[in-house]
């Protein structure tokens, strides 16, 4: 379970400082989708930073299985990126010259979860990739870099995935097949995703 408590984010300081957060709370389960949805600049970005670690929080806790990951010792915070969050943008952040399946075997070594040729094959399968293996990212639709993404962002088997907008650059047609994906992926984990509209 992920509790989070007064959680308060300013940018900046004085007359600049913007208050991004301002004591928010609530509690997330450990599985299921969860959609967090605001109009453009309600915080939705800095609430999904600061969950995934990669941002510092101004105020407030983020409990997740009763940690407080606010107050993680650098290399704690890396161990939790790594193994605990998986993210997924809208605008798929892949190598686009590189092949698919070097796109996935590089996110599996930046997180030190060196996959094996069996689970980069079955997770092709279930994201309905096989056939476009070794073509390069540059070449494929919208859906699937996607699909892709989302392969990153399991393949290090995280107990939790954001996702930012996931569907923000696709047809709403493709945009219900990444959702369904994203639900199938939520029996199994924790599913954040924001969005400033739902589909
Ligand atoms: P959303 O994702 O809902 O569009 P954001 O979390 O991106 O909202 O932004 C919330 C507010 O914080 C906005 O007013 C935005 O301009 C401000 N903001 C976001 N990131 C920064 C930053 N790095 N520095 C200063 N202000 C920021």
């Amino acid at each position: 379970m992920i509790e989070i408590k007064n959680l308060s984010k300013t940018y900046g300081k004085n007359k600049n400082a913007v208050k991004a957060l301002r004591d928010v709370g609530f509690t997330l389960p450990d599985k299921g989708f969860v959609f967090i949805v605001g109009k453009s600049g309600s915080g939705k970005s800095t609430f999904l930073n600061l969950l995934g670690g990669l941002d510092d929080v101004s105020k407030g806790e983020i409990l997740v299985n009763g940690e407080n990951i606010c107050k993680l010792k650098p290399h704690e915070l890396d161990n939790y990126r790594n193994y605990f969050v998986g993210i997924i943008y809208q605008h798929f952040n892949l190598f686009e010259e590189d092949s698919v399946i070097n796109n996935i075997k590089i996110a599996s070594d930046i997180a030190e979860h060196k996959a094996n040729d069996d689970e980069i094959s079955i997770l092709l399968d279930k994201l309905d990739l096989k056939d476009k293996k070794e073509s390069l990212v540059r070449e494929l639709s919208g859906g699937q870099k996607q699909r892709v993404a989302i392969a990153r962002a399991l393949i290090k088997n995280p107990n939790m995935i954001l996702a930012d907008e996931p569907t923000g650059n696709l047809d709403s047609k493709t945009s219900k097949l990444i959702f369904n994906i994203l639900k199938e992926v939520s029996k199994e984990k924790l599913v954040v995703v924001i969005s400033h509209d739902v589909n």
